[in-house]
């Protein structure tokens, strides 16, 4: 048994490694001294996959993908040509990208995504703790001073990090704001099933199935993978469906434009498991010299297929407000209260617009008046 402790200060500490906290962290390492920390030693796979357009602009502002090569840019991401749905009645939609200004949406490979993040975070000077959950955080005399921890017991490595400025990236979990006291709220029970195999379909493009008790999602990989979700509110799918693949596959071929889609030989299909998907956001998103991103701020019904992005211009945004207060490097209390409102009327925004959309998008498919789920998202 070992453990290592070791003392550390920083201008802004970023705590979580996900595509928030690793655009924020590369950004802001323009101007500041960044840490950045992740319970994970390297990411793992996820769901959540299809790249909006629009965020061609932040890599370009943030020299992102630039210099690599094609080969090595195959293997992070595919463009997506367009969407096919049907939703809101039994006719095919589709919407391609070919006449949006900033090219196609990208299926990414998600781990592979944030590993390259992760390198280029720490190649322009970010110091990164990997495998560091957050344990817990005090402030006093204007300064965090915020305790991780290695999960590995044995061989434990304890960090003592006192920052000027906390920034929690932690996701859906929102870690940091809710060790603080600062609550979540849930809009819905949305949850999402989701499973892999090697892609057999020649047809590529992202599907949307609007079905009685939810929707279904399929994407295409770069490493040709194929992904299958559905999503429900949990209290309304029979639990046994959502436990393993074998009764996940008998519920899919219910759905005959999804039961078209996976192969044959079904022993290639690996379960994935349940996530929470629901639309939430805490209570106040920036306080004493921190403040909350992408989806530890607000996290979005998948439907939108914004998250990513969301979290991505989020961290652009507050790349710029921090410098136009220029609280970081010198603390004054007057300011970082303007400041404060300024980022929560922002994200306070972004919300009710998503909400807007959210709902119009749900009151287009009205074919299953008497579906619990249908009618919670069509009065
Ligand atoms: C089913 C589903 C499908 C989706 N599909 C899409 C899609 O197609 N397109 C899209 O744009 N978005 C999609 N999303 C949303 C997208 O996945 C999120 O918006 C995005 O992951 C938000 O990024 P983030 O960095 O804010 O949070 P996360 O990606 O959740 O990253 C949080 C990071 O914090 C770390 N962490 C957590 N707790 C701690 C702790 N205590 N200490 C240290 N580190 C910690 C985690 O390890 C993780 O690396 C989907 C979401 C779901 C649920």
């Amino acid at each position: 048994m070992s453990n290592k402790e070791t003392d550390h200060k920083t201008e802004i500490l970023i705590i979580g490694a996900g595509i928030a906290g690793c655009i924020a962290a590369i950004s802001l390492a323009e101007e500041y001294n960044v840490t950045l920390m992740d319970k994970q030693i390297t990411p793992s796979d996820r769901i959540g996959e299809s790249l909006a357009p629009a965020s061609q602009r932040i890599f370009k502002k943030l020299n992102l993908l630039g210099h690599e090569s094609d080969d090595f840019k195959q293997t992070l991401f595919s463009n997506n040509l367009g969407m096919q749905s049907y939703w809101g009645n039994n006719q095919l939609h589709i919407k391609d990208y070919l006449k949006n200004p900033d090219g196609f949406s990208k299926s990414l490979d998600r781990k592979k995504f944030e590993m390259y993040l992760r390198e280029i975070a720490s190649n322009r000077g970010v110091c990164c703790f990997w495998g560091i959950r957050l344990f817990n955080s005090i402030y006093e005399e204007n300064i965090w001073k915020v305790t991780g921890k290695s999960d590995d017991l044995k061989n434990r490595t304890t960090r003592k990090i006192k920052a000027n400025f906390v920034i929690d990236a932690t996701g859906r979990q929102s870690h940091f704001a809710k060790s603080i006291g600062i609550k979540r709220i849930q809009y819905d029970k949305l949850i999402s099933c989701w499973i892999s195999m090697p892609n057999t379909n020649t047809n590529t493009m992202s599907t949307i199935v609007a079905d009685e008790q939810g929707w279904w999602y399929s994407a295409v990989l770069p490493n040709s993978t194929r992904i299958i979700s559905f999503q429900t509110d949990s209290d309304i799918i029979d639990k046994a469906t959502f436990k393993k693949s074998s009764s996940f596959i008998t519920f899919i071929k219910t759905n005959k434009i999804i039961h078209s889609l996976i192969p044959k030989d079904e022993k290639n299909i690996t379960f994935q498991g349940t996530v929470s998907a629901n639309s939430t956001r805490i209570e106040q998103v920036a306080g004493k010299q921190w403040l909350a991103l992408g989806d530890a701020a607000i996290s979005f019904d998948p439907l939108s297929s914004q998250g990513m992005f969301n979290a991505m211009a989020n961290a652009m945004q507050v790349k710029e407000l921090l410098a136009n207060f220029n609280i970081i490097k010198d603390f004054n209390l007057a300011k970082t209260e303007k400041f404060n409102k300024v980022y929560s009327d922002q994200i306070a925004n972004v919300w009710s617009h998503y909400l807007k959309h959210k709902n119009l998008f749900y009151k287009a498919e009205t074919r299953w008046k008497d579906s619990l789920f249908w009618k919670r998202r069509n009065s």
